[in-house]
């Protein structure tokens, strides 16, 4: 019997079956029934499959769910691109948009892979970075209107792990003025919690390695767009710089984001009643957290959320920062992971993990300093984490 006589299409021609979950498409090229069909997919007469790297049915599907989810109740159309980790897919917008000699504003408060990734691959392709503070709109208008080669205004709210929130609206509409991009990190919101499409961004993307994602068990990203022009350079880029996720990846994803609003609401009540704990704790110096009732940015941030207030906190210890340890080493439950938005609740110390790489002086002027910590509250029972932490506390 030759080895290929007998396959799942061949069945699916024999009797009709519908499998109820999606399944993975986990093959990397797909057959024509006809040479004129190959002819016609190829060049775009027909919709098809042919090249895994090209598109593929499982990747296809999960990126379409996320667009909707990004313009869910809004009267907008999007469509969207999964790509294989969130830098990938930073990688991919930045191309997409920027050419050699254009300038990219941004904050000093990004994800610490995002500033290596300005300052190194991207800055090498002759695409400079300007650092700035978000927080005055005045700065920025000052800058954009001092450098006319200004493509992109890259954004992240909230900042990480400081909690800083960008006022969206007001930066978009200051791009708009001068026709620059606006690309928004949406990681740490997930589109259940905020959506930055309502507040006129031109570009969403994700790290799903994250919240969308949410079981710590696929790296993944990517690229959310509503204007029209730009879905094909995009898929040009990621299909040529060979950005593709891998169909399993996706299909982790498709069932990660089956549970996004039940997780996020648990996270979200969760992380509300660590800031009040956290808050009233003596060895406790300081807390970030947008729960936090005196928070700084509360008018931003009840004008941009919706469902609650994401699920990332870090907190100041107050004690020399050498009994730091002692805080980690007696954690029992939660425990000490470099990533967020997993179901359970991890902690990690900034200043010797994720901004290692960044100038402390730099570190320190952003709020992070050697007693920080931060935390990403999970979905346990949160006595099960209080308990944890404050036995931890004891020990510093
Ligand atoms: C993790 C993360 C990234 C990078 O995503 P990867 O999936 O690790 O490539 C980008 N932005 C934010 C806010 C992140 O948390």
């Amino acid at each position: 019997m030759e080895f290929n006589s007998l396959c799942a299409k061949d069945l699916e021609k024999s009797f009709r079956y519908s499998p109820h979950n999606m399944p993975i498409y986990q093959t990397s090229a797909f057959e024509f029934e006809t040479h004129d069909e190959s002819v016609s997919v190829f060049n775009g007469d027909q919709k098809g499959f042919s090249y895994s790297r090209y598109n593929n049915p499982t990747t296809e599907s999960v990126a379409e769910k996320i667009a909707a989810l990004e313009t869910h109740g809004i009267d907008i159309e999007a469509y969207a691109y999964l790509t294989n980790s969130g830098m990938s897919a930073i990688t991919a917008i930045v191309n997409s948009l920027c050419s050699q000699g254009d300038i990219i504003l941004t904050q000093n408060t990004l994800y610490g892979g995002t500033i290596e990734l300005f300052q190194k691959p991207i800055m090498r392709s002759g695409i400079e970075t300007i650092f700035t503070d978000f927080s005055s709109l005045e700065n920025i208008r000052k800058i954009i209107s001092e450098n006319p080669k200004i493509k992109l205004v890259y954004i992240e709210s909230p900042t990480n792990p400081t909690l800083e929130i960008v006022d969206l609206k007001g930066i978009t509409d200051l791009a708009k003025q001068y026709n620059i991009f606006t690309v928004t990190d949406n990681t740490l919101n997930t589109p259940y919690l905020l959506q930055p499409f309502k507040f006129g961004i031109d570009f969403i993307i994700h790290s799903t390695t994250k919240y969308l994602s949410g079981h710590g068990h696929s790296t993944g990203g990517v690229v959310v767009g509503k204007d029209k022009s730009f879905k094909k350079i995009l898929w040009e880029n990621i299909k040529l710089l060979g950005l593709n996720p891998s169909p399993f990846d996706s299909w982790l994803l498709y069932n990660g984001l089956k549970t996004l609003a039940l997780r996020m609401k648990e996270q979200c009540t969760n992380a509300e009643i660590i800031t009040r704990f956290l808050e009233e704790h003596q060895k406790v110096k300081r807390v970030n957290s947008l729960y936090l009732k005196s928070f700084r940015h509360a008018p931003l941030v009840q004008k941009q959320y919706k469902n609650g207030y994401g699920a990332l906190l870090s907190f100041e210890i107050a004690a020399e920062s050498n009994r730091i340890s002692h805080f980690f080493n007696n954690l029992k439950f939660c425990k000490i992971v470099p990533t967020l938005g997993d179901l359970d609740t991890i902690l990690l110390h900034p200043a010797t993990s994720s901004h290692l790489k960044v100038d402390k002086e730099i570190r320190e002027k952003n709020g992070i300093n050697d007693n920080l910590i931060r935390i990403s509250v999970g979905i346990e029972d949160v006595n099960d984490i209080i308990n944890d932490l404050k036995n931890a506390l004891s020990w510093v």
